[in-house]
């Protein structure tokens, strides 16, 4: 899958709609993003520039677009999914390093391309049925062409039949003339048949449908079957673009051209879903504090998983984006007291901390719904430290070495490790929960995996203060040495986990974390609102 004319076209949720409809029509895929940047993995990227970071089983720091395959196609995804041209080049160049190209030049073509060949062959493994590989950036890109080169040169190593070409383009609309157009689209086409390749299908997005002439006009241009180009407007909600896909019958025309005999998709549950979403109807407000809150892409699992649970709960969540740096101290309480529930997510620096921690303390102080993920576990740890432990000054020696009460520490092996890359506790981890806890209660099991992405730990020598107050700790790891959920007696609410439970959720099934959470909100605006119903009875009576 290729795009052309812009980038934001929503590729990524094309490509995840389309691995769906395949699975549903009983096919096994996999589903694969390569990005031209540079950079070895997203991982060290500010998520200002490129989104949030998804995590995978097996702790692949990875391009958001896995995050949607995950959810849409509902199965777990390896590190192989994404491969960057950083990634690619670091193996190439280590392989010329080691003298494995015995003296040879090592060029672009073939050595590059035949590594991201490789790395596509990774996946096409004798149990998947497709792998769907999603090319990032835009036809006409500079750093995109050996990834055209590659994906170009694989159908003639497989077969004809063995592969497809799909081109997602913008087809924009030219208000003053009223138009949509397609000239942009036959562009790119151009370009991407200057590459080497014809594209089989073409998926066109526009603001509003553009009507069977316009396609019929692109399929002409394109030399595409007129079946074989489909429309997707802007949907209402991302969980309707399947429906729209199949449909337009992409699914249909995909598995034609890689000779595929499948059964119709069955599409109930998804049919349920979007059929949820559209009559959730019950008013929650959730306030998010973050950092990056400018960017809605830096907490795009946390925002979907939040969806997820409303979905199943009949919630329509509004989402109030808080920036931490913004309400530091007093002014946290004014910005909360009409907020249901809030979230205090994951990060890294200490810009917003104080604002988190003070947040945290209201949350605790007010009955209010509060999920603390990863950061947040530890903004609330410091805060329940500082304000009802009486440790003065407690912090993280992330942001304060020289803090007496380091109850968030590095544990003692990370001490001493000043690469940036590969330092942190990432992937999947098992966790033991406490029988009886409110996390074992959502969980509705006592043992649990969650993927992770972090360096600092619950600090241990301080475990038997916390023990004796309200502060449970109703989570750890098999061994006991680290903590990975907390929770407060007495409080309806108040539970974070050290993982990041986003990156699991999926539309339906919600992470039990943000379903508990949720519905703590929910509970809170019905109070409230009876609340407010009877204020109005008393001052109309
Ligand atoms: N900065 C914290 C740590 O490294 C939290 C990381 C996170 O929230 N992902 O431990």
């Amino acid at each position: 899958m290729t795009g052309g004319v812009a980038s934001s076209l929503g590729k990524g949720l094309t490509a995840a709609s389309l691995g769906r409809l395949l699975k549903q029509r009983g096919l096994k895929v996999v589903i694969q993003k390569l990005d031209p940047y540079i950079n070895v993995d997203p991982g060290t990227l500010n998520p200002y520039e490129h989104g949030e970071v998804f995590v995978t089983d097996d702790g692949g720091e990875t391009d958001l677009d896995l995050g949607h395959y995950e959810r849409f196609i509902d199965e777990n995804l390896t590190k192989e999914s994404n491969a960057t041209t950083g990634s690619i080049y670091s193996t190439v160049l280590a392989a010329e390093r080691r003298g494995d190209y015995l003296g040879r030049t090592v060029q672009v073509i073939p050595h590059i391309t035949d590594e991201i060949k490789r790395r596509i062959r990774l996946l096409a493994t004798d149990e998947v049925d497709v792998v769907i590989t999603e090319v990032g950036g835009t036809v006409g890109d500079i750093e995109i062409l050996p990834f055209l080169e590659a994906i170009r040169q694989y159908r003639l190593d497989v077969g004809r039949d063995n592969v497809c070409y799909v081109h997602v383009t913008l087809i924009p609309f030219i208000a003053p003339s009223g138009e949509h157009k397609t000239k942009p689209t036959q562009h790119s086409v151009i370009e991407l048949r200057g590459r080497g390749i014809q594209p089989d299908a073409i998926v066109c997005r526009s603001d509003e449908p553009i009507g069977k002439d316009l396609a019929r006009k692109i399929a002409n241009l394109s030399s595409v079957p007129p079946e074989a180009v489909v429309n997707t407007p802007d949907a209402g909600s991302l969980y309707e673009i399947p429906l729209v896909i199949h449909d337009e019958g992409l699914d249909d025309v995909i598995c034609d051209l890689l000779r595929l005999e499948t059964k119709e998709p069955d599409l109930d549950e998804w049919r349920e879903l979007s059929h949820k979403v559209r009559s959730a109807d019950q008013p929650v407000r959730i306030g998010l504090i973050g950092k990056y809150v400018s960017l809605v892409d830096a907490y795009l699992s946390v925002v979907e998983s939040l969806n997820h649970s409303a979905i199943q709960l009949g919630a329509d969540i509004e989402i109030d984006w808080i920036q931490a740096e913004d309400i530091e101290g007093l002014l946290v309480s004014d910005r909360l007291k009409d907020l249901d529930g809030i979230v205090i997510p994951g990060g890294f620096g200490e810009r917003g901390i104080e604002g988190k921690i003070s947040a945290a303390g209201y949350a605790r102080e007010n009955d209010l719904p509060c999920l603390g993920l990863c950061l947040g576990l530890q903004c609330m740890t410091i805060e329940f430290a500082r304000n009802v432990l009486g440790l003065e000054r407690a912090h993280s020696t992330e942001f304060d070495s020289s803090t007496p009460h380091p109850v968030i520490d590095l544990m003692d092996s990370q001490r001493d490790v000043t690469d940036l890359g590969g330092t942190m506790r990432l992937g999947a981890y098992v966790a033991q929960l406490v029988n009886g806890s409110q996390v074992a209660e959502l969980y509705g099991e006592e043992v649990i995996s969650e993927r992770h992405r972090h360096r600092y730990e619950f600090n241990p020598r301080y475990r038997s203060q916390f023990d004796e107050s309200d502060f449970f700790i109703s989570g750890e790891s098999p061994d006991g040495r680290l903590v990975e959920f907390i929770e407060l007696k007495n409080h309806p609410f108040w539970v974070a986990t050290q993982a990041h439970p986003e990156f699991k959720s999926r539309p339906t099934r919600p992470a039990p974390l943000f379903l508990g959470f949720v519905e703590s909100a929910l509970e809170r605006s019905a109070k409230r609102d009876s609340r407010l119903l009877s204020d109005e009875t008393l001052i109309s009576e």
